[in-house]
């Protein structure tokens, strides 16, 4: 344990640039590395990533670690697993960052076997513990309605973290930092699983995990009829519009609108909660948003108590007013 030292993140990338998780990360990483006097570095993996060095630099990073390889275009548990698991025996970290993305989710349990620790997903706070100097790891539990704090005894301290619960630092281009390239290394052998075709999904608007705000409709919305004009706040905000499970499974709005357990987590500015009952489940998906505010019915529906704003009545008669209100505050 006492040879480990910094902190390592892997980064990702989104059509071409580092991914929003990965300047989140590097924000995190260094406010941790700082704490402990150490090293931030950072793992970029694919095929043409070592173009995105010096940004990673820019924001935050003190070392690069290149590992390039037409193997590794796409990503692939079994090949970006070995290659973790080789850099992180190379360059021996005491904490490990990945994003709770489908890659980090993928990767973290993985790596924490191969390297024999253990690894906590889906962090939403990460702290230095001042006495022990050890990581400690907070994180919803219970469906959401609780945090629990962990500490690992072993290292590395492997964690993935929430999108938008940390911050990226400014992108400082004067920042100086050492970009090293490491062979893959890796034995084709491995590569169980093969990328046949690749599906872009068709996205229109704003991304609902990217969104700032976020319009919610419940089964109170009553019909896809309803969602539309949520919709149309949603587009005024600049927001994306998301839904429940009952709201989804009614076929109002697609699947990929679902916030919650099963659904999409969000952690956007402002969550307009419409016709919600505020289930622990749902709740699970959207209590990291910054405002909530909740039209309902029931003036004791579990939305109010998470609510910082509520009103209480017919969203059906509020929301005119609510949608105008808003309109002449923005224009
Ligand atoms: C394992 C598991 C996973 C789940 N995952 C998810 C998940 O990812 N996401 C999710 O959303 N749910 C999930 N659920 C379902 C969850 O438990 C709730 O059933 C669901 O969130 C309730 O959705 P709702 O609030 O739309 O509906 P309801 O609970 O039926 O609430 C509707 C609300 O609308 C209000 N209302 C009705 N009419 C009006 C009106 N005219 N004006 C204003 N208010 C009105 C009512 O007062 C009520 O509070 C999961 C459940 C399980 C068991």
């Amino acid at each position: 344990m006492a040879d480990n030292k910094g902190v390592m993140i892997f980064g990702e990338i989104a059509e071409g640039n580092l991914s929003s998780i990965t300047t989140e990360l590097l924000g995190c990483g260094r406010k941790l590395a700082d704490e402990l006097g150490q090293e931030l570095n950072a793992v970029m993996i694919g095929s043409g990533v070592s173009g995105l060095a010096q940004e990673t630099i820019a924001y935050g990073a003190e070392k690069v670690y290149v590992v390039e390889d037409q193997m590794l275009a796409d990503y692939q548990a079994d090949s970006y697993v070995a290659v973790a698991e080789k850099v992180a025996k190379e360059v021996n970290p005491a904490i490990i960052l990945l994003g709770q993305t489908s890659m980090g989710s993928d990767i973290a349990p993985r790596l924490a076997f191969r390297l024999e620790t253990a690894a906590t997903l889906d962090c939403v706070g990460l702290e230095i513990d001042p006495d022990s100097k050890r990581l400690l790891q907070t994180k919803p539990v219970y469906g959401g309605n609780a945090q629990a704090v962990y500490v690992m005894e072993t290292d590395p301290q492997i964690a993935t973290v929430r999108a938008k619960s940390m911050s990226p630092l400014e992108k400082d281009g004067s920042r100086k930092g050492e970009v090293i390239n490491i062979e893959a290394g890796l034995d084709p052998s491995v590569i169980k699983a093969k990328v046949l075709e690749k599906v872009k999904e068709e996205m229109e608007g704003v991304k609902l995990e990217d969104a700032a705000v976020i319009v919610t409709g419940g089964r109170g919305i009553g019909g896809d009829e309803g969602f539309k004009e949520l919709e149309e706040l949603a587009k005024l905000l600049k927001g994306a519009t998301g839904a429940t499970r009952p709201a989804c499974d009614n076929g109002w709005m697609p699947d990929k609108a679902q916030v919650g357990l099963t659904g999409k987590i969000v952690t956007p500015d402002l969550y307009i909660a419409v016709g919600v009952s505020g289930a622990s489940q749902h709740m699970a998906g959207c209590s990291g948003a910054k405002t909530i505010v909740a039209i309902n019915k029931d003036s004791e529906a579990n939305i109010f108590k998470m609510a910082h704003y509520g009103i209480v009545g017919d969203w059906k008669k509020i929301f005119p007013a609510f949608k105008d209100k808003i309109k002449e505050l923005v224009s």
